[in-house]
């Protein structure tokens, strides 16, 4: 069953992101991408994975993707940050990591655990997720 998954990398992560991305493109391909929208438009111009884009980050794309976690519709998130930059928007970082742990969404914040959940995705290990989808109307809207 394709989930919902949600990519997000801040600016100096962004090439890491793709080139993820890329390599696991076989497994993206079978699911619902959302990204925020620069970062979208990096996989979109070097995949051929067709990706939702909200808002830009710091205009407020972290908090579009966390009414969808607030909501429990994401089943996965992979959010590259850069630990070494501050943010303007830290706020919206810190609200949208609060809501994957009160909806208990997964999250990777690096690329070692990205890619740990990645291949879990691909061996079936989010089947857990298929029970909120079918018990929850709108999920795959
Ligand atoms: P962006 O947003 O993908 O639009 O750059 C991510 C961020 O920097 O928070």
């Amino acid at each position: 069953m394709p989930m919902n998954i949600a990519l997000i990398a801040h600016d100096r992560k962004k090439d890491e992101i793709v080139n993820f991305v890329t390599a696991y493109e076989s497994v993206f391909e079978q699911h619902r991408l959302y990204a925020t929208g620069t970062t979208g438009t990096r996989i979109m111009e070097k995949t051929k994975l067709n990706v939702h884009r909200f808002m830009s980050g710091p205009l407020g794309g972290d908090q579009q993707i966390g009414a969808m976690v607030a909501t429990n519709e994401m089943d996965l998130i992979i959010f590259l940050r850069d630990p070494l930059m501050a943010q303007p928007h830290e706020p919206d970082i810190i609200a949208l990591l609060r809501l994957c742990d009160v909806q208990g969404i997964p999250c990777a914040t690096n690329i070692a655990t990205a890619e740990i959940l990645v291949k879990a995705l691909d061996r079936g290990d989010f089947a857990w997720r298929e029970l909120v989808h079918k018990y929850k109307p709108g999920v795959d809207g």
